[in-house]
């Protein structure tokens, strides 16, 4: 089987767990944690980072330090891993689900950005807080929601966990990462991620005290000092010494994994030049980290089970674009913004294997399947049915 999105160990993992066990330091308290921290910062360009349980959990803190809570908005992509909604549900806070723009699949930011102007000036309620997220990989167009900012002052969080690595080219954001444009930015190191730490997330600012306010939120919310004094609801949200020490180690082959990356969708760009599908976006203004390289099959109503059920039995692992957020049972009567190019996205998308050390073999046999199915999809579908 052709995995859809498999880590790679092969680095210094091991060597520093045997560190960690070696000294005892497994914990949350740790210099590994640290130094992830510091190393990661580096990394995307900004200020601080704060090291957390997972990428949902750094949403959590994230949003909640934005403003998000009981009795406030925010507007968050319906075009995405239920997760980044759920962080919004546990702060208590109503979301507001923006549908997808066609060119970059990611939240439709001129069509939020003109909904927020129009309830201005008629005196009515803004969303507090935008949470976009730059789904597989490719950069929102964050522009028009800085400009909501700096205008009304609406608080954006970056959902950053599938797009490690990606960056804006050109104009004034020419070499800015993802993740950094917002109030507070949020990775995840789930173990399909671009990098892993088992399980594990990030938050990164660039204001000290968002920073202070994150590690004490994700600590318990316990004052220093030796008692036991808490002055808030905090949570247990810090990352063990154990997984920073994997993250530190994932973080050293970053440049490497991304190269992998951008190399694998160029050379699935050049192979699907023969198919009849849309490839994955890629803006003149964006260089995409391609997380899982994802294409949309042709027509309104295309037969994507069929298609899906045709490469499983092919033996090529590969899985749907998501179900919309405002599908979702527990979503469903949530408000929403926009109309249907994120079912679309769903109905027609699928995502390829795209692990970092998928040989240029198995690509090609990846896209003649693909090709094959794409003729026929019944003919390859006589042992499998596809589950969902
Ligand atoms: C993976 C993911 C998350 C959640 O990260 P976890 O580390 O799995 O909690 C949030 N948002 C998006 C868009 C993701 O893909």
């Amino acid at each position: 089987m052709i995995p859809l999105a498999e880590p790679q160990l092969g680095g210094n993992e091991a060597r520093y767990l045997a560190e960690c066990i070696r000294t005892g330091m497994v914990s949350s308290v740790g210099p590994y944690v640290e130094r992830f921290e510091r190393e990661f910062a580096a990394a995307v360009g900004v200020r601080h980072a704060v090291a957390c349980a997972s990428g949902t959990a750094a949403l959590h803190v994230a949003l909640r330090l934005a403003g998000a809570r009981a009795g406030r908005t925010v507007a968050v992509s319906t075009f995405t891993f239920i997760a980044s909604a759920n962080a919004v549900h546990y702060t208590g806070a109503t979301p507001l689900l923006v549908d997808s723009e066609p060119r970059t699949w990611n939240l439709d930011a001129e069509l939020l950005h003109d909904e927020v102007v129009r309830r201005a000036r008629l005196g009515r309620p803004l969303p507090d807080v935008v949470e976009v997220v730059h789904a597989l990989g490719h950069p929102a167009d964050v522009a028009p929601l800085l400009e909501l900012r700096d205008r009304f002052g609406v608080r954006l969080v970056e959902d950053a966990a599938e797009a490690l690595g990606a960056a804006y080219t050109g104009g004034p954001m020419d070499g800015r990462q993802v993740g950094t444009l917002g109030d507070l930015g949020c990775f995840s190191f789930n173990g399909n991620k671009t990098i892993t730490t088992g399980g594990g997330g990030m938050i990164v600012t660039d204001e000290a005290d968002l920073a202070r306010r994150a590690r004490h939120l994700t600590t318990q919310a316990k004052l220093p000092g030796s008692g036991y004094t808490h002055d808030t609801v905090g949570y247990n949200y810090r990352l063990t010494n154990l997984a920073a020490a994997v993250g530190v180690a994932q973080l050293e082959q970053l440049p490497r994994f991304l190269a992998a990356k951008r190399a694998l969708a160029a050379r699935y760009e050049q192979m699907l030049r023969a198919v009849p599908v849309v490839p994955a976006p890629r803006e003149p203004w964006a260089s995409p980290s391609h997380w899982l390289y994802s294409i949309l099959l042709p027509g309104p109503e295309p037969d994507r089970d069929g298609v899906i059920g045709a490469l499983r039995a092919a033996g090529i692992g590969v899985r749907p674009l998501w179900l919309p957020v405002h599908r979702q049972a527990p979503y469903a009567a949530a408000a929403r913004l926009g109309g249907s190019v994120a079912e679309q996205l769903h109905r027609r998308g699928l995502s390829l294997p795209s692990s970092t050390g998928l040989s240029t073999a198995d690509q090609g046999r990846t896209v003649s399947a693909l090709a094959a199915a794409l003729r026929d999809p019944a003919a390859a579908l006589p042992t499998t049915r596809l589950r969902t």
